[in-house]
């Protein structure tokens, strides 16, 4: 990556006045379960999305992306549910809600760069909202990374951005993910109370390695299968008389079942309320420092997206089928599904096996060479020049 700050004077003419990033994320268990008022588990990526800004005067936002190779200018008046379009929504979408939460900020000068894979499942458009929402912090004092109830804040702000501007109808894990975790932990979300608490991961201390690997298969059919799970867990949710499917005991998912009026319904109501159950099992398997348990609720966390919320796609089953038999504790789709990435628990000793047979099982099949990375649980979003 070229010096940001480097960039940025290239671009607009000028040094910025700081240097801001953000991370994407993994999740290592508890798919789907956000918008059910659930649990999730997600670490930050050591890979970061770096936003150099400076701040302006007037309403402007020229925005600049290395990824999307072009300069946009935008006037902040103009932002709104839907406009801009395309990649410059994320941006102008974090500053727009500021405004709407009150805060007072003018336009600015942005130049962005990231090392995360864009469309992987790994997250790169909340890295990219939570940089630039970081940097608007400092640039018009708003004090939104001091502590962890400011950066809710933020974070509450970065999803305003994503659902209302760019038009993304997800869920607040990933926000939560890139402005909230911290290095050597996972977070534990409580999606209900917006509570977190951090969980201990640090797997070289267990002779471990997660394995990410971006299948690079398109998802192309996620907008309109999001919104169809979203809507079945909210009818699900209607039949049973609860709120949301967090209300629905693990223990008394069988009386739940009976009373829904499908199949379907009932498969994607057992992912749900198993799912969350099993991140209560893998913070509890962290804690105790079981790291087979933890790999057996992946592969059981996989089966549920597969077969029960239809979620995954080949692409993903061959790679977590892959790393299995290349000796993996435990491997799971993470993200949304119908693409993206999965992730695979495994001994340092067989990472190099494991990678190979994944991409042998891709080559195998004509398919697009998947990109593997080990990763670390890495800080949160920050100031970094
Ligand atoms: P994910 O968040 O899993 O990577 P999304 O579809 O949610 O996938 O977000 C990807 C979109 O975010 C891209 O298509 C682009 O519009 C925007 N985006 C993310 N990072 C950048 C970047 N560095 N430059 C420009 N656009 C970006
Ligand atoms: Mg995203």
């Amino acid at each position: 990556m070229t010096s940001p700050a480097a960039t940025h004077l290239d671009v607009h003419g000028r040094e910025p006045d700081g240097v801001w990033s953000a991370p994407g994320r993994v999740n290592l268990i508890g798919e789907h379960t956000d918008y059910n008022g659930g649990l999730a588990l997600p670490i930050a990526l050591p890979h970061r999305t770096v936003a150099a800004a400076s701040a302006r005067s007037d309403e402007v936002l020229r925005l600049h992306s290395v990824q999307a190779g072009e300069t946009v200018e935008v006037s902040l008046s103009d932002v709104g549910p839907g406009v801009p379009e395309g990649w410059t929504a994320y941006v102008a979408g974090v500053l727009w809600a500021l405004r709407e939460d009150g805060f007072a900020v003018r336009g600015m000068d942005v130049t962005v760069d990231s090392e995360v894979p864009l469309g992987a499942g790994l997250s790169s458009s909340a890295a990219l909202e939570c940089a630039v929402g970081a940097a608007a912090s400092d640039l018009f004092g708003l004090d939104l990374l001091d502590g962890d109830v400011a950066r809710a804040r933020l974070a509450a702000a970065c999803v305003r951005a994503e659902n209302e501007v760019a038009g993304a109808a997800t869920g607040g894990m990933d926000q939560s993910a890139s402005l909230l975790c911290r290095e050597g932990s996972a977070l534990l979300l409580d999606c209900r109370s917006g509570g977190t608490e951090h969980v201990p991961f640090d797997l070289a201390a267990h002779g471990l390695v997660l394995l990410v690997t971006d299948t690079r298969a398109a998802h192309a059919l996620n907008d309109g299968q999001y919104e169809e799970r979203r809507r079945a867990c909210e009818r699900a949710a209607d039949e049973l008389g609860v709120g949301t499917l967090r209300e629905v005991p693990v223990g008394g998912l069988g009386s739940a079942l009976d009373r829904l009026s499908g199949d379907e319904l009932r498969r994607r109501t057992r992912h749900v309320v198993t799912e969350i159950a099993r991140v209560e099992e893998a913070v509890a398997a962290l804690r105790a420092g079981d790291l087979e348990e933890v790999g057996r609720l992946f592969a059981a966390s996989h089966a549920s997206l597969r077969d029960d919320y239809e979620v995954s796609c080949e692409e993903l089953d061959v790679s977590v089928d892959a790393a299995l038999s290349a000796g993996a504790l435990g491997a799971r789709m993470t993200g949304g599904g119908f693409g993206g990435s999965s992730i695979a628990l495994v001994p340092e000793g067989s990472v190099a096996a494991a990678e190979e047979s994944v991409r042998a099982a891709f080559a195998e099949r004509g398919w697009t060479a998947p990109r593997c990375f080990a990763v670390t649980a890495g800080p949160p979003a920050a100031r970094d020049a």
